[in-house]
């Protein structure tokens, strides 16, 4: 780069510690000389390279009082203010490098810290993977029996046995065989007035394609459910029918609910080994249209409006596209080869684009999208993928990471197969805080590292937010629960290392808000739990760069992109949808926002 420095400064000075090229020393010490030398006067220095340097740098330009920046880009892993990994303390306060950065004002970085938290996957990268045991027994439980099933009673799913699961990362649960598929369906009462659809955020027509499954007409099952839903593996298998269509299937008052959310897995699951894929649509309008972001959202909208004939361009962040289906929701409860990569591909085989590696406000913005690159409309689905923070104190020693940053090492870097080189630091006794479905995953996916792991929730088990079936899972695979009990302080080592937690004993009050009873100090009440890793799951917002960088797209006081009952956005052609207007909700719920967006920006563009 000596040339292309030359041709943007009048002067170019280098200086390498082995004498190879320029004066032999340091960068301070040719910066002293310069200023020393007093020829010019020096308005400003900017620092880039390795914090050590910058360091150095600021502590000389402050005896001179020279203003300077320094760029502490290396402490990002993806740049997307998506994991909280490149957290820094600038004049007292937490910023997160990527988005509030790169650039800082030099006198006010704690770099101390800074060079601690770089240093946090030193060790880790140096270290192998433990070797996966060997598989030796699976138990299957449940399954048919030969007792006659009662019709009340949900015909078992099997999984694998937690002793064996929980050092692996293999697919807990089996899914139906055609003959369970086929007694399962059996049990739905066919309801001229079905509940179940009502409560379905994309109105999937329930007791039809459970009418085709309990006469063994798979394909004609998999047609039903296509109509309105793109991802049924993966809706299957994620959605928390719990609440949804299967918390009203009538079944449920008097019984167990039918399991529409199996019998749905096992339908799309068939069709994925059984049917032709979809075949490439021809365009013929010539609007383009440009989604942000290739999540659930992102994904329904696209292939929706490829369907419609339009060009349609998904513009992710990331490396790999699927958005928290990919970084967030683990291997062992949604398989990325065999369920997400190939629902994907079924989108893409309908002429979808997807361009990955662009992330959206920095690469370019929203509206040169559509003045520069000519898209008619924009549909932003950009997630709520920032993580919070707790705001206490010894949150930024090393070993407290966001459930996020966890989560993304493993399912979409790879971490716990040792044939990627992706680090990933992993305690002896994790601490994981939170009650959430990501509390529980991450929880779950360090057991299957080799941890002693304890979720420390401020309510009791009954308020917990989790799907039942994942706190059931994650009991039986080995996750303690320490209830009532609320963070406070973080306690750290000379190393800079957490070493253990220090916990505010709580009891419930009256219900809140929330309609959940509200949790209450208990005053003088505390305890100090031994941890070498916390990580924080006390929920996520949207990321604030869309909104930053486009003029005239309101915001809510959550951080939610403002949109009416059609998914636009107070700026003329664009829309939203997903986790980035809701705030964190649910898969299934992103998908009915895709829709809906999909449908609105058609009528705006055949208006246009
Ligand atoms: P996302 O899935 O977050 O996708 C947004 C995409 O946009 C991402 O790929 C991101 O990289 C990309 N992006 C962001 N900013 C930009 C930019 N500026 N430029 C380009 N691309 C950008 N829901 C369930 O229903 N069931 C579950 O079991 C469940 N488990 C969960 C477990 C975890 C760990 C997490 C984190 C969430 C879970 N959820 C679950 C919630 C669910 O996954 C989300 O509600 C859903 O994925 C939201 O979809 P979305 O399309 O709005 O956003
Ligand atoms: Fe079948 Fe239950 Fe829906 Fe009735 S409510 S149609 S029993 S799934």
């Amino acid at each position: 780069y000596v040339e292309k420095m030359q041709q943007v400064a009048s002067k170019v000075y280098i200086a390498t510690d082995d004498g190879s090229c320029g004066t032999n020393g340091f960068v301070t010490d040719v910066i002293k000389d310069l200023i020393e030398q007093k020829k010019y006067h020096y308005d400003l220095v900017i620092a880039i390279g390795p914090m050590i340097m910058m360091k150095n740098v600021t502590k000389l330009t402050k005896q001179y009082n020279i203003p300077t920046i320094v760029s502490l880009n290396s402490l990002m892993v993806d740049g997307t203010g998506m994991c909280g990994a490149c957290r820094v303390t600038i004049a007292g306060k937490t910023k997160f490098t990527c988005y509030d950065g790169p650039e800082f004002n030099a006198f006010e970085v704690d770099f101390e810290e800074a060079m601690f938290r770089q240093a946090m996957y030193a060790n880790v990268e140096k270290r192998t993977l433990l070797e996966q045991e060997e598989k030796n027994h699976i138990c299957y439980v449940g399954g048919v029996t030969s007792e006659q099933p009662s019709r009340m009673k949900r015909i078992p799913i099997r999984e694998l046995a937690p002793s064996y699961r929980a050092k692996n990362f293999e697919e807990v649960c089996l899914g139906y065989t055609e003959e369970e598929a086929i007694e399962e369906a059996k049990r739905c009462l066919q309801c001229k007035n079905p509940q179940c659809v009502g409560n379905c955020p994309v109105k999937v027509a329930i007791p039809q394609f459970i009418a085709q499954v309990a006469i063994g007409n798979f394909r004609q099952a998999a047609n039903i459910i296509a109509e309105n839903s793109l991802l049924p593996a993966v809706c299957g298998r994620v959605c928390p029918q719990e609440i949804q269509c299967e918390g009203q299937c009538v079944m449920g008052k008097k019984g167990d609910p039918i399991a529409i959310g199996k019998l749905e897995r096992f339908v799309a699951d068939w069709a994925l080994q059984h049917l032709e894929k979809n075949s490439n649509i021809k365009m013929h309008k010539l609007q383009k249209i440009a989604i942000v972001g290739s999540g659930p959202a992102g994904l329904t909208c696209a292939a929706d409006l490829a369907r419609k004939g339009y060009s349609v361009t998904i513009f992710e962040s990331l490396h790999l596209p699927g958005g928290v289906l990919r970084y967030g929701i683990p291997e062992f409860r949604l398989p990325k080869e065999k369920v997400v990569d190939v629902e994907i591909q079924n989108i893409k085989q309908l002429g979808v684009k997807i361009e990955t590696n662009v992330l959206i406000g920095r690469t370019i913005t929203v509206e040169d999208l559509m003045k520069k690159e000519n898209f008619s409309a924009v549909f932003v689905a950009s997630g709520a993928g920032l993580p919070k923070f707790m705001n206490i104190k010894g949150e930024n020693f090393n070993g407290v990471v966001s459930a996020n940053e966890f989560l993304t090492r493993n399912n979409l870097m790879k971490a716990f197969d040792k044939e990627y080189k992706t680090p990933n630091y992993v305690g002896k006794n994790i601490v994981v805080v939170g009650g959430g479905n990501v509390a529980m995953d991450a929880a779950r996916t360090a057991i299957r590292l080799g941890a002693n792991v304890t979720i420390v929730y401020r309510r009791s088990m009954e308020e917990l937010p989790a799907r039942v079936e994942e706190v059931h899972h994650a009991q039986e695979e080995g996750v303690q629960f320490m209830l009532l009990c609320d963070p406070i302080e973080i306690i750290g080592n000379e190393q800079y290392n957490v070493k253990s937690i220090r916990l505010q004993q709580m009891q419930l009050g009256e219900v809140d808000n929330s309609g959940r009873r509200k949790p209450i100090p208990i005053n003088g009440v505390e305890k100090e739990l031994l941890a070498d890793m916390v990580i924080i799951s006390i929920g996520s917002t949207p990321n604030p760069l869309i909104g930053e960088t486009t003029a005239g797209l309101q915001i809510d006081k959550y951080g939610c992109i403002v949109v009416d009952n059609e998914a636009k956005t107070t700026k003329k052609g664009i829309f939203a949808g997903g986790d980035t207007v809701s705030g964190a909700a649910t898969v299934i719920m992103a998908m009915g926002a895709g829709r809906v967006a999909a449908t609105a920006i058609d009528n705006y563009l055949k208006k246009k």
